[in-house]
């Protein structure tokens, strides 16, 4: 490398962690985090309890960023960009701005950690009334929730009787751009199924799903005990829809 510098784009999960595996191989590393704070979605989105382990998010982000900030090779610009690149590997020439100010780094690598977006299945499906029903919710509104320890029914404060998590919406559609499975919703519904039970034990809790990509640490340590020890039911189906009957939602399916 003509210049030892690594520049990681994006300051999540992803980011921080390659940055502190470079740094502790030895190179000087430049982060640019478009954000004030650090930490990504789960700091942003306001993520409830983190697997591994359901520790909250500020206690498992916090110590991925602590030994980034902390790190004598590591140099942070938040609230920063990269507005121009040049160059190949292993010499890059870009630009960081902050604002008005901006300056000039040689890099010989670039790691681009710039992450996701939450999908929005009122506005890039229109499927399951999610803009229509004020209790279709989707795993960002209900990880909010839950952090509160107040998994209620939006629409009218109360306890819900049953929770219906419906799966892939959205996913491997190439019309909206969704060629690929996420690969983590599986788990992340198993695991937020297993939280709602723990703060709402009276609620039965069902997953329709088309295919479960559960493997590893998510098979063992989260499907299985959903199923097991917390009684979620998985049920292998397609939704078609929602309908309000009353004041409850009936979801509508093939099995
Ligand atoms: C509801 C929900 C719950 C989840 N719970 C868990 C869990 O319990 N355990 C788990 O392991 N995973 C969980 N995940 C998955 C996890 O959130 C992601 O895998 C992880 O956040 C991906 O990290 P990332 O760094 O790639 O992206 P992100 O978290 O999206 O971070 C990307 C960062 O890049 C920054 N950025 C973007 N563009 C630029 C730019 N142009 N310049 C500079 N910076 C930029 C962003 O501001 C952000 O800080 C969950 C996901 C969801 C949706
Ligand atoms: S199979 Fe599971 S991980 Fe993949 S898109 Fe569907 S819900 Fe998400």
């Amino acid at each position: 490398m003509a210049d030892g510098r690594v520049v990681v784009i994006g300051a999540g999960p992803a980011g921080l962690e390659a940055a502190r595996l470079a740094a502790d191989l030895g190179a000087r590393v430049t982060v640019v985090e478009k954000k004030q704070a650090l930490g990504g979605m789960p700091i942003s989105a306001n993520y409830a309890a983190l697997t591994h382990g359901f520790r909250s998010a500020e206690e498992a982000m916090g110590e991925m960023i602590s030994a980034v900030v902390d790190h004598p090779n590591i140099e942070l610009r938040t609230s920063s960009q990269v507005t121009a690149m040049s160059g190949s590997a292993p010499e890059l020439s870009l630009t960081i701005a902050n604002g008005d100010a901006s300056e000039e780094v040689s890099a010989g690598a670039v790691i681009v950690a710039t992450g996701f977006r939450h999908f929005d299945p009122g506005r890039e499906t229109q499927q399951y009334g999610y803009y229509e029903f004020p209790d279709v919710i989707t795993l960002a509104d209900a990880e909010a929730m839950l952090k509160a320890d107040n998994f209620v029914r939006p629409s009218n404060g109360e306890v819900p009787e049953r929770v219906a998590f419906i799966q892939c919406v959205g996913s491997r559609d190439r019309q909206i751009g969704n060629e690929f499975c996420s690969k983590v919703c599986c788990g992340i519904s198993s695991k937020q199924a297993i939280e709602i039970r723990q703060q709402v034990p009276d609620a039965r809790v069902f997953i329709f799903y088309i295919d479960m990509r559960m493997y590893g640490y998510w098979e063992n340590d989260i499907y299985w005990p959903a199923q097991e020890q917390y009684k979620v039911n998985y049920v292998k189906g397609i939704v078609t829809e929602i309908l309000l009957k009353g004041d409850k939602l009936v979801v509508r399916g093939e099995d």
